[in-house]
């Protein structure tokens, strides 16, 4: 295949709530060797203080979300802690197609249908020590009430019995070492064959 014709890579990173995933995209996303652009999912969840509609979610009510899986728009959409999550197909089937390779952060139920769907794509699991580390950085973070904090907390549980669907799996204790080995992964992965 020649690099006009190529088709772009689907990397998805997931894992549980307070992991860093956000921080991990970001760092990956800023790198320009890696040719990325992120997926920005829709969502039903209320925007945090430091968000921006548009940039890091599309956030949406209900209705409409609702009515856009009526109307087929998305690859793929999931119920997160009662809550609609959904990858626009707008937001990844324009750029595959002109060979731009997309990341998105999905959670375990929606990493399975992307694999199902796209040959080339990567999934990499993002781990923390343990749930208390987690609560701890869910704590830190300030922007669920303890209730919430709680219920991420049991989703969390849940996740972690899931990654071993995962191609990589990647602990999160050192942010700079875990960047390095999921650079090494992806680098690997972006390799055109
Ligand atoms: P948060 O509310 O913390 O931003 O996201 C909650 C969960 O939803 C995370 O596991 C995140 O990766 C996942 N998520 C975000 N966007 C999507 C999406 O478009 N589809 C699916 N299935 N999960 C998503």
């Amino acid at each position: 295949m020649t690099l006009k014709n190529r088709l772009g890579k689907f990397i998805v990173i997931s894992g549980p709530s307070g992991v860093g995933k956000g921080t991990i995209c970001n760092i990956l996303l800023s790198k320009k060797e890696n040719n990325l652009s992120y997926s920005i999912s829709m969502t039903t969840r209320k925007k945090r203080i430091y968000e921006k509609n548009g940039v890091d979610y599309y956030f949406t009510s209900r209705d409409n979300f609702k009515k856009r899986i009526l109307n087929n728009e998305f690859l793929e959409y999931n119920l997160y802690n009662k809550e609609y999550y959904g990858t626009l197909k707008t937001e990844v089937l324009d750029k595959i197609n002109k060979g731009i390779n997309v990341i998105s952060e999905l959670d375990v139920n929606g990493a399975k249908k992307i694999k199902n769907n796209f040959k080339d794509c990567i999934l990499i699991y993002i781990t923390a020590p343990n749930i208390e580390e987690l609560r701890r950085r869910l704590i830190k973070r300030g922007t669920e009430n303890k209730e919430e904090i709680e219920q991420r907390l049991k989703i969390a549980i849940y996740e972690e019995k899931e990654k071993i669907n995962y191609d990589y799996v990647i602990m999160n204790d050192n942010l700079e070492i875990a960047i390095g080995k999921i650079q090494i992964i992806i680098k690997n992965f972006l390799i055109d064959k």
